[in-house]
């Protein structure tokens, strides 16, 4: 095995019939398992939990997906003791067999792929196609960490020269705490969990609370594939509370992180702090939001770039990291382009994702709802509101694809994370310009060219500073091994998720000098 051989997993086609049956029929039966419990689980054991929180299908707040039991402290502590004492045998399992596992996982979620994806559909509101992408995901993780993991495991002879034997090798860390957000439920936390376990550390995973059911629905695949008891462990539950108590303990060695930059950056000062017993420094992996944008140059293919930017500003109703949220475009061509946005806006489907041909759904819960619309309200006195779409006469947590012009860098529309379906229009004199107002936050995730201009292009290249460019395609959908994701600036300190250099993240480099 090796990443050459490596192939990203297919996505199911929908439009044929058989696929369309398959998903129809899985969404239908994990509806049929909704309300049932979940909770903490350590080497094996479930935990009993005292306070128990529903998880909630955002389509319909009425309905409960799922009753998760929050882990408590104490909890934590039973997941560090058992995570410290198999840290020594995990780490000095073959990688033959760490990887056997790894790859059972993937298998597992091929048998399972579109209940998964069903699980999503109904916990996050994800899309037939949003949700299968992500479980696709999640088996590109564990396939390309896999192979990635045994590669690493040869010692790299460095030098030929005669008498001396120098080897470059990488050795497990120790115990990781895994803390994941929830807009990729099941594609980030497989990802981050299955690279540091590969590289023989045991891990702790800590889903986020509203994405706590399909989380568990990973557990019970690990459970599944048989993973020596220890190994990974399961705490669902609050992040101020267990994510803190994981980050700030000195058994562990790796926090790998992706959320918000607030929270992502409290964690890094938090872990940089010794705690009493602590005889290493800790690595924290942390991948933040962003503020992306798209140039739309004067020469630019219009029908492509609205295409691209409708895709990368809506998809999962702009709850990806990578999602456009600023379009950039050049005056030339600004009416033209926002006439045809306006009008590709308005007619994207919006329902219930459940429903097979929805392409936008709810939003994630209550909170995100009201943040969204108070930046909306913030766009009306900012700039003007260009499209709002009515949303489907529902509980559910809709908010209204948006489209809002006459944003400039200094306004703070240009310059927050939203993470929703908000999409500032913005204009630029020139591309020397839009250039300057793309690179002009504190962000550097993902950002996009539309352009027929050979030189424009290549300066994107050099002086577009985002950790994923994207020329002429949309923004988001960043796949395993083809396209390493991840950026810098307050977007990320340790990238790139689904690249060489991510595993590296969960070892140490060690030397070997020997004189023959
Ligand atoms: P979030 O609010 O930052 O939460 C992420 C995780 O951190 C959750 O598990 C959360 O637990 C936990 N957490 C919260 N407070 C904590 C604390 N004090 N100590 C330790 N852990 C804590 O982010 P989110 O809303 O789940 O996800 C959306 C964000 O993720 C966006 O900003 C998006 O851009 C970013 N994101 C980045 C990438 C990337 O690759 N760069 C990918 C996906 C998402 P609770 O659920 O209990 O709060």
């Amino acid at each position: 095995l090796n990443a050459t051989g490596f192939r990203n997993e297919p996505l199911r086609d929908f439009a044929r019939q058989s696929d369309r049956e398959r998903m129809a029929q899985a969404v239908a039966s994990v509806r049929k398992m909704f309300g049932r419990r979940y909770g903490a689980q350590v080497a094996y054991r479930e935990l009993p939990a005292t306070e128990t929180l529903p998880s909630l299908n955002p389509a319909a707040p009425d309905e409960v997906v799922g009753e998760v039991g929050m882990a408590s402290l104490r909890d934590t502590e039973e997941a560090l003791q058992a995570a410290s004492q198999a840290q020594q045998s995990w780490a000095t399992t073959p990688v033959e067999e760490r990887a056997r596992l790894v790859l059972a996982v993937a298998e597992a979620m091929r048998r399972r792929r579109d209940e998964l994806a069903a699980w999503m559909v109904w916990e996050v509101g994800k899309t037939w196609r949003e949700a299968d992408g992500d479980v696709c995901e999640a088996i590109d993780f564990c396939e390309y960490y896999a192979r990635e993991a045994m590669e690493l495991e040869r010692p790299e002879r460095l030098g030929r020269l005669p008498g001396e034997l120098n080897e470059l090798m990488y050795v497990p860390r120790g115990v990781s705490a895994v803390i994941a957000p929830w807009n990729f439920p099941l594609a980030i936390l497989t990802g981050m969990t299955m690279a540091a376990a590969v590289t023989g550390n045991a891990v702790i995973m800590k889903p986020a609370e509203q994405s706590s059911v399909i989380a568990a629905q990973l557990m019970n695949l690990c459970n599944e594939v048989g993973f020596p008891p220890g190994v990974i462990g399961f705490l669902p539950g609050r992040g101020e509370v267990v994510g803190e108590a994981l980050v700030t303990d000195a058994r562990v060695h790796t926090v790998a992180f992706t959320g918000s930059m607030e929270v992502g950056l409290q964690i890094v000062e938090k872990a940089a702090k010794m705690a009493p017993g602590q005889a290493h420094v800790k690595h924290v992996v942390c991948e933040m939001g962003g503020k992306n944008a798209i140039i739309v140059d004067a020469d630019a293919d219009l029908d492509e770039a609205v295409t691209g930017v409708v895709h990368s500003a809506f998809g999962f109703q702009g709850q990806k990291c990578s999602a456009c949220s600023r379009v950039i475009v050049h005056q030339s061509c600004y009416e033209a382009f926002k006439e045809r946005l306006v009008e590709a806006v308005k007619s994207v489907l919006l329902g219930p994702p459940a429903e097979p041909g929805t392409k936008i759904g709810p939003v994630v819960d209550a909170q995100a709802k009201a943040s969204i619309e108070r930046y909306i309200a913030l766009g009306r006195d900012e700039g003007r509101v260009l499209v709002q779409r009515e949303v489907p006469e529902s509980q559910g947590y809709y908010v209204g694809p948006t489209v809002i012009e006459g944003i400039t860098p200094e306004h703070r529309l240009a310059q927050e994370e939203i993470f929703g379906p908000v999409l500032a229009l913005m204009k630029a004199e020139s591309f020397d310009q839009a250039l300057a107002m793309a690179n002009s936050t504190r962000f550097a995730l993902t950002g996009g060219v539309y352009s027929r201009s050979p030189s424009n292009i290549a300066r994107a290249r050099r002086e577009f500073a985002v950790g994923n460019l994207y020329i002429n395609r949309g923004i988001t959908g960043a796949l395993v091994y083809r396209n390493p994701f991840g950026g810098f600036k307050l977007s990320g300190a340790g990238t790139k998720a689904g690249g060489p250099d991510y595993l590296l993240h969960f070892m140490n480099p060690r030397v070997v000098v020997e004189n023959t």
